[in-house]
């Protein structure tokens, strides 16, 4: 038996995640207990700073802190330089990510570039970025995922969360909804290609998956409770991605698909909304119950046809012919991908044409 188990893996997850009604009241006594040096920057943008910068930065000067602002646009390499710059020239312990994605892609990749402790405070929900260890920055060619850090402390707030579109939160629950194709996709390259499996990671992301399915009758606009019920899927989404080392449990061919359209047809649709879409038709693929998901998603509130994403029927089949190229990740689309004609009917028998 002696040398025969070879096996070892490091996991990384957030300290501490604060989530639900005014959770934002906890963000100076989380920067104390972390013992974080300051000033503290605050990576907001415009409307973001009103929605929740503003007061997370008064907090921290409450609570003794030299703190500065910095507000920035699009998630781009441009903008992490910015902040970069901003941290060396305010001599900024550490950096707070508050806003929708873009905010805390940014504030992640440049705290990860000058190892900084990161603490995330997302003001919407619209995908699983928010605890995770990637960061998402525009490219010539779509988005360009980072490995950065996993944020030391999440703040999410379900009083500020729920004020934001409810396109937002709709998008989120396609995102988190994904799983359920993704966890199909990684057992499929387990079986066929041998590829390293947790099962823990899977149960869980397939947990949070299942869980918005069922509970979407009562995800509706206007109830903070809404925010509540979505949230935690999000983020445990994060930690199964923690825990397996790897997005696979989030991320599979609804999300090369998802990643296809952002370079055949950028800016017509979210993230999430794209994925949701991917998830109808690659569980249509796998066999299993698309009509579950689509009524979920349509209950939500989010798109489930490609005229919902303002994408031409000649869009989508490009997208999932093309899925396949996306990355050097084994799924359901196998090695060479759908035909025309197969996606064609696919999409017809989905519904989403
Ligand atoms: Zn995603």
């Amino acid at each position: 038996m002696e040398g025969s188990f070879t096996k070892a893996k490091g996991m990384e997850f957030p300290r501490r995640i604060l989530a639900g009604h005014d959770a934002l009241e906890g963000l100076p006594q989380m920067c104390q207990d972390f013992q974080l040096e300051g000033p503290a920057l605050v990576v907001t943008g415009p409307t973001t700073m009103q929605v929740a910068g503003r007061t997370a930065a008064d907090s921290l000067v409450e609570a003794g802190y030299d703190v500065h602002i910095i507000e920035i646009g699009p998630a781009t390499m441009d903008a992490v330089a910015t902040v970069k710059t901003a941290v060396l020239e305010t001599s900024s312990g550490f950096l707070l990510g508050v806003g929708g994605g873009s905010k805390i892609d940014v504030a992640k990749l440049a705290a990860c570039e000058l190892a900084r402790p990161f603490i995330s405070v997302p003001t919407s929900a619209a995908h699983d970025g928010i605890t995770s260890p990637r960061a998402s920055i525009k490219g010539e060619e779509g988005n360009i995922s980072f490995d950065a850090v996993v944020p030391m402390g999440v703040v999410a707030d379900t009083s500020v969360i729920i004020k934001s579109p409810w396109r937002l939160l709709a998008a989120g629950c396609g995102d988190v909804i994904a799983n359920l194709t993704a966890v199909l996709d990684w057992e499929l390259a387990a079986r066929l290609k041998g590829e390293e499996f947790s099962t823990s990671a899977a149960t869980l992301a397939k947990m949070v998956a299942t869980q918005i399915v069922d509970s979407a009758d009562s995800i509706k606009p206007t109830l903070e409770e809404s925010a509540w019920i979505m949230i935690k899927p999000i983020l445990v989404s994060g930690v199964s991605m923690s825990i397996a080392g790897t997005s696979r449990p989030t991320s599979g061919s609804e999300h090369m698909f998802s990643h296809a359209l952002d370079r055949i047809a950028p800016g017509r649709a979210l993230h999430g909304e794209q994925c949701g879409i991917g998830t109808i038709l690659f569980m249509a693929l796998h066999g299993g119950d698309w009509q579950r998901i689509r009524h979920a998603l349509e209950v939500i509130g989010a798109p489930t046809t490609a005229k919902q994403i303002n994408i031409t029927k000649e869009e989508l089949i490009k997208a999932m012919t093309t899925a396949h190229k996306i990355r050097d990740r084994y799924t359901i689309l196998g090695e060479s991908g759908l035909t025309a004609e197969a996606a064609e009917r696919l999409a017809k028998n989905t519904k989403i044409i």
